[in-house]
């Protein structure tokens, strides 16, 4: 068997205690700066759909929701809402720190769920698909949903890994900010490391709310996009193959 991801991370100091440090003189450097230079450090990635994970240490994950929170209520008080006054907004800036970190983003800052592979001992080597799988992610350009589905397809090569595990790396991919073009690939990547199939395809259809709720505003309008690889790219008939399936799959879904 192998695994991946390791425990999250625990909770080590009290909030209150935080909470001084951070606005004590400033003397503390902040953690997201001490975040950025370990990942400057060791030349990792943190674009907004990378996962920083393990560049972040125990306990650090709720000094950053603390820092962000300060940072959210500027935001707010920039836009000159009434934090002092307002009941609805006085604990705004806490929740949507603690939803970034660790709901809309939390592809971003938590470690891969456990998923387990098995040796393919009995050489299974039929494609099948998976979906719809629901997508909830945001876009990298203004921070507004991206709510669809996505299928995935994958011819089997050394490794297996169960059904549901395909939703739980799909969920932990897209709970980061994303542009859909590369959401795919991201996704493909994962499942190409945790399962080395011979072939893997994924569909994804999704609807941005950028362009419902503000720009163009076309409250029907979706984007498809999908990426193939391995044996999907190179046999056009297993190509189509999955396509069908997944055809069909969505057919039997409507009726
Ligand atoms: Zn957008």
């Amino acid at each position: 068997m192998t695994s991946t991801a390791s425990p999250s991370k625990g909770q080590f100091r009290d909030e209150n205690e935080l909470y001084d440090d951070i606005n004590n003189g400033g003397t503390h450097e902040k953690v997201s700066e001490r975040i950025r230079q370990r990942l400057l450090d060791r030349g990792v990635s943190f674009f907004a759909n990378d996962n920083v994970s393990e560049c972040i240490e125990e306990g650090e994950l709720e000094e950053l929701q603390i820092e962000v929170a300060e940072k959210v209520g500027d935001l707010l008080k920039s836009l000159v809402i009434d934090l002092d006054n307002d009941h609805n907004t006085a604990d705004t800036a806490q929740r949507v720190a603690k939803m970034y970190l660790n709901e809309v983003f939390k592809g971003r800052y938590h470690n891969q769920p456990k998923i387990t592979s098995f040796p393919n001992v009995k050489h299974l080597d039929e494609i099948y698909t998976v979906g719809p799988i629901t997508v909830r992610s945001a876009c990298s350009h203004h921070f507004v949903p991206i709510m669809g589905s996505c299928w995935i397809g994958v011819k089997p090569g050394k490794r297996v890994i169960g059904l549901s595990k395909f939703a739980r790396v799909a969920d932990w991919v897209f709970s980061r900010p994303h542009i859909q073009e590369e959401a795919v690939m991201i996704l493909a990547d994962e499942i190409e490391r945790l399962c080395e199939p011979q072939g893997v395809g994924i569909i994804l259809k999704a609807e941005h709310y950028c362009m419902k709720l503000r720009g163009v505003k076309e409250p029907h309008c979706s984007m498809v996009n999908s990426v193939v690889r391995g044996d999907f790219r190179h046999d056009p008939s297993l190509k189509q193959e999955f396509f069908e399936l997944v055809h069909q799959q969505e057919n039997a879904l409507s009726r």
